[in-house]
């Protein structure tokens, strides 16, 4: 029995590839010590992965970014406009990724996005219609040797050519079509080359697999790797896929030439039948992802065990895998040290993987597993209750009824009341929430963590914090005001560590894009609110200004896709009992004079099951009513907001709309404006905020481009549902260009609201 791991996190135990890189943009290293400490963070992954016994270690799955991005330089696709800043290769990249404003030009980055069902973003790579696909990045050879050089042999790893042109976007007048050729043979050379370095294996990675897939689609990746397969010679092909099952395509998956083909046990839930119903290859080697890379909770050995025998009962030769990289885990259980053993004893992250792999392989091995001590240690973990039941919680949603997901009256006749009341100018302007979490309310947060400031103390920065942000928003000229999120550390952790049920870690952080990094809180029971979490911060912010101020609360699904999930009870129990909680928060915003309240589903799009026929029945059915939920119980008069972050809800618009909210705000700058032709299409009723500027990057948007797009917002979406905001929150920004950038808006707003009759 052998052991793979599909790609391992990339970040380092304690962020050290966030902090070398930022320091990077800002100027503070050079590129020397960024590569050093890059390379440090390899050797140290690769030795970890090592000492822990696995077979089959992944190389090239470190990337100073994105590895989608990482692919396209492989293979050249860099836009023009990125090439004619003639910056150094390394900068070329990070101004594909993040933006580039300086004294070589002016260029926005590439847009992003979420990576299938998961919470990691990737970077769009476009292809033009003169882009000349070749092989000419060395990452992948320079990492493999840097391996082999270490003692360690790895199998690089590349996203697939099908993924990789599912994920582009071709901005020209050539389909996607039109670069297959192009393709295949950009990478039978990268087979021929990874053939004269003598690499045993590389791994291509086609998670795009395990999504619908037509006929066309089939007969696309086949003729890819009859293309591709041929240059492999001596190196093996690992086909790699994860997050879903293959069901689409999996009996001619089989019959393409690949020497290992991997498939996810976890998510994948007709993975098992698909092998019965097909069989699997003699000649082929299976890696079967059973443990999984996505959750932190200790994998059960007997199903492995038993999964794993009826396998090799089949003749099939299999190595024991994880169900997907484990960049979606934290790093090491190792630096919590708050968490009682009775909690941590049930957790796994990557490290702890990593031995879970290595005792199951032990396991498998012995024969007689049941009598071996480890095997019987887990079998006990499984064994013992993990006390985590709340009655109270059960009972209040039990007594839950049809008419707690309706709000009342509908929603034309509260927008016409809401106008009037709040009394609010023509499109409206308002930020999402939170302000940039400059180094001081940094360290008032962990300062007050530590216990070296008291409550007091904690709570009187903030204070003054809030009171400037209102000073000056007032100054800009915002209409409807934010408090700030100084207090919040994440929008989701911040309410996890507020509410019962949910634990919370120490440095269990998980990449989530580029440097910017999350730290998901677990639930570990049934969710409850034990007292108001916000409205303080809210009610203090609102005696602070005569304007409007937005109340700010994360939303149930939001808070459940971005925490650790239970596996023991339903994802729908999950969401509806975080859904009372937040509903309590609403209606004590309400009765303590927020009148406009704004509850994040920033995350709400990304555990849409990626196979459209599960769309309604395993998620919207019950993610829409929960969000219904949490505000069916306020006044007419109060305006709900909500927020995403993304626009690709072309799909999904009557259910967004089912939400029942009086305004939502999306990203829209990174993407083009298409979703608006949609939602006219649809009579899309809730009121709209476009994002007009992408803070995901430091640039600042002039104020004519800012009015160039809401003219073009104003000829698809009637002009008294229009508001004026940026894509997302602005705590990863820094203060000067969030001013300018926030003045240019209002400014966009005035000139706008005076041109348009
Ligand atoms: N209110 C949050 C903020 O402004 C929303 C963040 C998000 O959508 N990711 O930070
Ligand atoms: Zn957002």
């Amino acid at each position: 029995m052998q052991t793979s791991v599909i790609g391992f996190p990339r970040i380092g135990t304690l962020r050290e590839l966030k902090f070398a890189s930022e320091k990077y943009f800002r100027k503070e290293i050079d590129t020397t010590e960024l590569l050093e400490t890059a390379k440090k963070l390899r050797e140290t992954h690769w030795n970890t992965q090592k000492k822990a016994g696995i077979d089959y270690i992944s190389g090239n799955d470190f990337s100073h970014y994105d590895m989608l991005l990482d692919t396209a330089v492989l293979f050249d696709i860099v836009p023009k406009r990125y090439q004619e800043l003639r910056l150094s290769k390394l900068d070329t990249y990070f101004a594909m990724a993040r933006g580039y404003q300086g004294s070589s030009g002016d260029v926005k980055a590439l847009a992003m996005k979420k990576w299938f069902n998961t919470n990691y973003h990737y970077i769009v790579p476009e292809l033009e219609d003169d882009t000349v696909i070749g092989l000419t990045g060395n990452k992948l050879w320079e990492e493999y040797a840097e391996a082999k050089a270490l003692g360690v042999e790895t199998k690089p790893v590349v996203i697939g050519a099908y993924t990789l042109l599912k994920l582009c976007r071709c901005t020209g007048s050539k389909k996607a079509d039109d670069y297959v050729d192009a393709l295949i043979c950009g990478y039978q050379k990268l087979l021929q080359k990874c053939g004269e370095h003598q690499m045993a294996w590389v791994q291509f990675d086609e998670p795009a697999l395990v999504q619908d897939m037509n006929e066309a689609d089939i007969a696309r990746f086949c003729k890819m790797y009859e293309g591709i397969l041929p240059s492999a010679r001596q190196c093996n092909v690992l086909l790699q896929t994860y997050f879903g099952d293959v069901r689409d395509i999996y009996a001619d998956l089989i019959k393409l030439p690949f020497a290992g083909i991997g498939l996810d046990f976890v998510e994948g839930k007709e993975t098992y039948n698909l092998i019965e119903k097909y069989g699997f290859p003699q000649d082929k080697i299976l890696f079967a992802g059973l443990v999984n890379g996505k959750n932190i909770w200790k994998n059960r050995y007997k199903n492995t065990l038993q999964t794993l025998d009826n396998l090799r009962g089949k003749g099939i030769q299999t190595v024991l895998s994880t169900s997907c990289s484990l960049l979606h885990v934290p790093y090491t259980l190792r630096h919590e040290k708050k968490l009682a053993p009775e909690y941590l004893s049930h957790f796994s992250f990557a490290e702890e993987k990593l031995t879970e792999l290595a005792e199951l392989k032990t396991l498998a091995e012995c024969g007689d597993y049941s009598a071996n001590a480890i095997y019987q240690r887990n079998e006990m973990l499984f064994a013992e209750s993990r006390n985590c039941e709340n009655a109270e919680v059960k009972e209040r949603l039990s007594k839950v009824t049809d008419s707690d997901y309706m709000r009342l009256p509908k929603r034309s006749e509260r927008q016409k009341l809401q106008k009037k009341i709040l009394a609010l100018p023509e499109f409206p302007t308002t930020t999402i929430g939170s302000f940039p979490q400059t180094p001081d309310v940094k360290a008032n947060r962990s300062a007050y963590r530590r216990g070296e400031i008291s409550e007091q103390e904690y709570v009187a920065f903030n204070r003054k914090k809030i009171a400037e942000s209102i000073a000056w928003q007032e100054e800009i000229g915002l209409d409807v005001l934010v408090h700030g999120e100084y207090e919040r550390n994440d929008m989701v952790e911040y309410f996890g560590e507020a509410l019962g049920g949910f634990l919370f870690t120490e440095k269990a952080w998980v990449q989530s894009y580029g440097t910017r990094c999350v730290k998901p809180p677990i639930v570990w029971g049934d969710v409850y609110r034990e007292k108001p979490i916000t409205v303080e911060w809210s009610v203090y912010a609102q005696s602070q200004t005569e304007k409007m101020m937005k109340g700010m609360l994360t939303g149930p699904v939001t808070i459940l896709n971005w925490s650790f999930p239970r596996e023991d009870i339903s994802v729908k129990e999950s969401i509806s009992q975080i859904a009372l909680a937040i509903r309590d928060e609403v209606l004590d915003l309400e009765k303590n004079g927020i009148r406009i309240i704004q509850i994040d589903e920033a995350a709400l799009r990304e555990k849409l099951p990626l196979r459209k026929s599960d769309w309604q029945k395993e998620y919207l059915d019950f993610a829409i009513p929960a969000f219904r939920l949490t505000h069916s119980g306020v006044k007419p008069e109060t305006q709900i907001h909500t927020h995403m972050c993304y626009s690709e809800f072309t799909d999904i618009i009557p259910a967004i709309d089912a939400m029942d909210a009086d305004v939502i705000t999306f990203e829209a700058s990174r993407s083009d404006l298409q979703i608006l032709d949609s939602l006219r299409e649809h009579h899309f009723e809730t009121e709209v905020g476009p994002g007009v500027y992408d803070i995901h990057s430091p640039r600042v948007p002039s104020v004519e481009e800012i009015t160039a797009a809401l003219q073009v917002m104003l000829t698809k979406i009637d002009r008294e549902k229009l508001w004026i905001n940026p894509d997302c929150g602005l705590k990863t920004r820094a203060m000067p260009e969030t001013d300018a950038s926030l003045r240019n808006l209002v400014e966009a707003a005035k000139q706008v609201r005076s041109f348009v009759p």
